[in-house]
């Protein structure tokens, strides 16, 4: 630490010990106010519930609102008061802050928009020119998560890697800094989280062989104050500290080669009385722990939630929710912190339903396990062991022999959309959901003992010869297409430990949740809905028509007296690019348009129409194709395309469905996919992963896919018209 950082600590320290700065009071009535935030207010964000000032709105991440203005009563007289269009195609996940009448919040490429929270005005956008190359890097889509707002500035993260402070009035830069090694694949995708004027920030890129870390940047300097790595390095390297030494006890063989993950992609909640953060850890990369670890190990700090000092950046305690991960089960998901009765001793916690399907609840202050429950259909282990604290894996959970069909799939049984709690009916509400996966080991590695080629970028150490033969023997069983998987809204009781009621979904990939004192829970749907549950029952008591699917989570915020529920449609994200199934989807019938909506009682605002799209696969262009170039192009489809672009070159509909490429697309494949002719539209230059063989395969591979779905026609997607 340099003399510079030790003093910028020191009066960090000061002014939390003298208290908030005197503006924090009272936001001004008469002249706007820019995101006068600090510590103090969002710590009393209950006394000031018309703003939205924090990811989660408090540092616990509830997502309650105490607002009731709108409530079960009359929530049938919800309109939409303005919508704001993005001008986007792709995935919107962010969380929206609203402070004093101004709506912060960032969409594709990690744009940022800033906007009047009761009109919708434009006030200013702030585009970081993310580089459309770094788009390959992005396993999961070019999202962002949103902004954190502090003492008049805007702090958001770019895909590429840097974190940007903004000035909250203009949008004017005030700072940037580079947080990666940029010749390594990295992406940020998550909301940065402030603590004691530290901006932290983690990353992702565990499916592409990183090593997986978090930051803490001054926020006024941009300095970076500490990093912490959550799984070590090459022990010849040395260790950053004794947890990363005892850490690597856990480990066996070069894990270091493939970065083994962890990586600190979404999560992140902080309670300012035990001065606590807690912190989701991702995935092991590669995800097959044969190759990963050979020898085994619990691979810490893999698939955990940690608890840190936040001043120092050191590790209080973990605790690893899947030990040895093998199914890409990470514990980035939304964590929530909360005050429970438990026998009848009121305990802090922290929650978390993170993709493995157990739901955890933890004492926060000492890391100690509580209760683990199943919340969804689980396969890999049959219960968690509370005396141990340790999944009981079964027998299937293996794929080290033979090809698995396993559940959840590695999207999870609850990925990155945030659950919600609600204090007032004891209950948690999670987007679940049930998707079985196909997990078989990497041929390469199982005939040489080496790790699998590094040349395809998407890398997780998955034999996709295999993955494609079971999946088209079990389509052969069924006599059709795999039905879709499920998808679902599950209210969850965590004292009872059991579920209280379902709604079930027809898209698996749906909204993040809000929850609020008006007895209302709101969720978008991934069929395009926007709809408003009893918190209770779980009835439904209001549902609008968006035409396009939602995933990001809703907010609610007051100005001027009246009560909005905002939230941000988009579809896209792991699930809508390459999981679903384009026939329960909205954006597999219209244009994916991004939109900002915010509603309340009495709004008039018509609802935009969005436009329907094209679903004829065209007749394809004739290629010359030996049987050994067409098993080629699968190949190298599902090692460099699939991830966008969906499995069997079928669509979610976010990304170009390849199967409908018009003949003008299909006269230049090799530019667009070897020369990245249209890289500025996000489709990036292969030339360095793949050759012009390997494109004039895959180019093969995707005709006699659409051919396939061309003649016979497949149900819903080129028979609907
Ligand atoms: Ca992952």
């Amino acid at each position: 630490m340099n003399t510079s950082t030790r003093m910028l600590l020191a009066l960090a320290a000061f002014c939390v010990a003298c208290g908030a700065p005197s503006f924090a009071k009272s936001p001004a009535k008469v002249s706007r106010t820019y995101a006068l935030v600090d510590g103090a207010r969002i710590a009393a964000a209950d006394s000031e519930p018309q703003n939205w000032m924090a990811h989660g709105r408090t540092y616990g991440e509830q997502r309650f609102s105490p607002l009731k203005q709108v409530n079960a009563g009359n929530v049938e007289k919800l309109g939409l008061a303005w919508s704001y269009a993005t001008g986007t195609l792709r995935g919107l996940q962010a969380t929206p802050i609203v402070v004093d009448g101004m709506m912060f919040t960032t969409g594709v490429w990690s744009v940022v928009y800033a906007l009047d929270a009761k009109t919708g005005q434009e006030i200013w956008k702030y585009d970081p020119e993310v580089p459309r190359e770094w788009g390959r890097y992005a396993c999961c889509d070019a999202v962002n998560r949103g902004v954190a707002v502090w003492k008049g500035s805007v702090y958001f993260a770019t895909l590429d890697g840097r974190l940007v402070c903004l000035d909250a009035r203009t949008g004017g830069r005030r700072w940037e800094v580079n947080t990666i090694d940029r010749s390594k694949p990295y992406t940020i995708t998550g909301a940065p989280r402030i603590v004691k004027d530290k901006v932290l920030i983690g990353n992702g890129g565990a499916e592409y062989g990183v090593r997986g870390y978090f930051s803490a940047y001054d926020a006024s300097t941009g300095k970076l104050v500490w990093r912490f790595y959550t799984v070590p390095g090459n022990p010849k390297d040395g260790f950053e500290n004794p947890e990363l030494e005892a850490a690597a006890k856990t480990w066996n063989g070069e894990w270091w080669v493939g970065g083994g993950g962890g990586t600190v992609w979404d999560s992140m909640a902080y309670d300012p009385d035990l001065d606590t953060l807690y912190v989701g850890t991702g995935n092991g990369s590669p995800w097959a722990r044969d190759i990963r670890s050979p020898g085994g190990g619990d691979n810490l700090f893999l698939s955990s939630i940690l608890a840190m000092n936040p001043d120092t950046g050191r590790l209080k305690w973990h605790y690893q929710v899947t030990p040895a991960d093998n199914w890409d089960y990470t514990a980035t998901q939304h964590i929530i912190l909360a005050d429970l009765v438990i026998e009848g001793k009121t305990r802090k916690v922290l929650m978390q339903a993170p993709k493995n399907g157990f739901f955890y609840v933890l004492d926060r202050e000492t890391g100690q396990l509580i209760s683990a429950d199943k919340f969804a259909p689980v396969t890999w282990a049959s219960r968690v062991d509370l005396t141990t604290g340790r999944p009981v894996e079964t027998p299937e959970a293996t794929y080290s022999r033979e090809t698995r069909l396993i559940v959840p799939a590695p999207v999870g049984a609850h990925n990155w959309q945030p659950m919600a709690y609600n204090p007032g009916t004891g209950l948690v509400y999670i987007p679940a959901m049930q998707p079985m996966g196909i997990y078989a080991l990497s041929k390469e590695f199982q005939e040489t003992g080496k790790y699998p080629r590094r040349d395809m970028f998407w890398n997780p150490g998955i034999d996709w010869d295999a993955f494609i033969d079971t999946a088209l023997g079990l389509m052969e069983q069924l006599g059709g297409p795999l039905p879709p998987d499920r998808g679902y809204l599950k209210a969850w009781d965590p004292l009872q430990k059991k579920t209280v009621w379902e709604i079930e979904h027809p898209a698996f990939w749906n909204g993040g949740l809000l929850t609020t004192a008006g007895d209302l829970l709101f969720q978008g749907t991934g069929d395009g809905r926007f709809v408003a549950y009893a918190a209770d029952t779980g009835k439904i008591l209001w549902a609008v028509p968006t035409s396009i699917g939602i995933i990001a989570p809703p907010i609610t915020y007051e100005v001027d007296g009246e009560q909005y529920v905002a939230v941000m449609a988009g579809y896209g994200g792991s699930g809508g690019l390459s999981g679903g199934d384009p026939r329960t989807m909205a954006s597999g019938k219209y244009v994916n348009e991004g939109y900002v909506f915010a509603f309340k009682l009495g709004g008039k605002a018509p609802m935009p129409r969005v436009a329907e799209k094209n679903h004829l696969i065209p007749e394809q262009p004739a290629i010359d194709a030996t049987a050994a170039q067409l098993e080629n192009g699968k190949y190298r489809y599902m090692g460099t395309c699939m991830v966008c672009h969906g499995a069997l070159a079928m669509s979610g509909g976010v990304v170009p469905d390849l199967r409908m490429l018009p003949p003008e697309k299909h006269a230049i494949f090799n530019e667009i996919v070897y020369d990245g002719i249209i890289h500025g539209a996000g489709m990036p230059k292969l030339s360095d992963l793949v050759s012009e063989q390997d494109v004039h395969d895959i180019h093969a591979y995707v005709i006699s896919r659409a051919n396939e779905d061309r003649n016979p026609p497949v149900p819903g997607v080129d028979s609907e018209k």
